[in-house]
């Protein structure tokens, strides 16, 4: 069985998603604190999932996982993600996100378990001396949440050292889309990232465009959009990799070109042929000018390709948002 923490969350559960159309067994581990059970009960139609409610906090939910399942690897999402957050609050996430992600491991090495997936961010890399960004790039975080996961990167390379315990990093750039068919998507309470916002803007909540005064062409910031289902295929091809005898290592996941928040804003308005009310803020504390991947090693190590572009992204978002809605008001699953 594989093992996926945080699999009730938007990137986990497209992981766990692709996994299940594979025809693999899987488990999800997640205290439900930020997913939803109700993206655990559409997960279950496709294909043979188990499902355990725990925190990684507590060591005794996660040994009992493994002591009562056969987990080959695993794939670690369960952690907190926001930003701002984390640097008003570092102690929520050096406990949740090193502490827990320790009791993971700890419990990995107990069980003889040795190959694990890791979910980790561009954002270990902080204010980019350059772009596109390749895994050369320093790694200088610039919030607790960038700091955590780099703390997390760094313990595995100790455990590989000491213990042969080998795992693949990945280095999210901005995540975007929801699954092809509308079955699942992002569900953030409350959503701060930027295409939610703005499909869920209305004329009583208009979109709030943080800054259009950086050094970028139009005065917006620039992100790499990564569609969801591509990136799980990357989680995909990283099990595969560690399965084939492949040594620890890590990668950046993007598409290898930006948007600016600007361009976004208009291809979805595009998207759903309607104007969409706009009002610019002041610039959010922490947000570089420009983040680009290079992703060329991800590329020609993993055989990672991605397929689905901007456009497509902001598609199935959309469509996904309506399917929200009626979960949400308790109509559908
Ligand atoms: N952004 C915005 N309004 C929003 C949410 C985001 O203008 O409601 C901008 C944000 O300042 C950044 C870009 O959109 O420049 C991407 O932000 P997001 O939170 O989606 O991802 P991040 O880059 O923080 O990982």
């Amino acid at each position: 069985m594989i093992l996926i923490t945080g699999g009730a969350g938007y990137i986990g559960s497209h992981v766990a998603l692709a996994l299940l159309e594979k025809g693999k067994d899987v488990i999800i581990f997640d205290s439900l604190e930020l997913g939803h059970i109700e993206i655990i009960d559409i997960l279950k139609k496709y294909g043979n999932l188990k499902f355990v409610q725990g925190n990684l906090k507590n060591i005794d939910d996660i040994r009992g996982v493994f002591l009562v399942n056969k987990i080959e690897s695993v794939v670690h999402f369960a952690a907190y993600s926001q930003v701002g957050e984390s640097v008003k609050n570092p102690q929520k996430y050096y406990y949740n996100n090193v502490y827990g992600t320790l009791n993971l491991l700890n419990a990995m090495l107990e069980f003889n378990v040795n190959k694990i997936v890791f979910s980790s961010t561009a954002a270990t890399y902080g204010e980019p001396d350059y772009v596109p960004i390749d895994e050369k790039h320093s790694q200088k975080p610039i919030n607790a949440y960038g700091n955590s996961k780099l703390i997390v990167e760094r313990i595995m390379d100790d455990y590989d050292k000491a213990y042969d315990l080998r795992s693949v990093r990945l280095r999210y750039f901005n995540v975007a889309g929801a699954d092809s068919k509308a079955r699942i998507g992002e569900w953030h309470e409350p959503e701060t990232h930027l295409i939610p916002n703005i499909l869920k803007a209305d004329s009583k909540k208009s979109f709030k465009m943080f800054g259009d005064d950086y050094e970028t062409p139009d005065g917006t910031c620039v992100r790499d959009y990564i569609n969801v289902e591509d990136l799980a295929q990357a989680h995909i091809m990283a099990l595969e990799y560690l399965n084939n005898g492949g040594r620890t290592d890590y990668f950046n996941l993007g598409t290898g070109m930006g948007d600016s928040v600007k361009e976004v804003f208009k291809a979805c308005e595009e998207t759903l042929e309607r104007k969409i009310p706009v009002e610019i803020c002041p610039r959010r504390a922490g947000d570089p000018a420009k983040l680009i991947a290079d992703n060329k090693k991800a590329k020609e190590i993993l055989n990672w390709q991605p397929k689905n572009n901007l456009l497509y992204s902001i598609k199935t978002a959309n469509e996904w948002e309506k399917k929200l809605v009626r979960i949400k008001s308790g109509i559908i699953l």
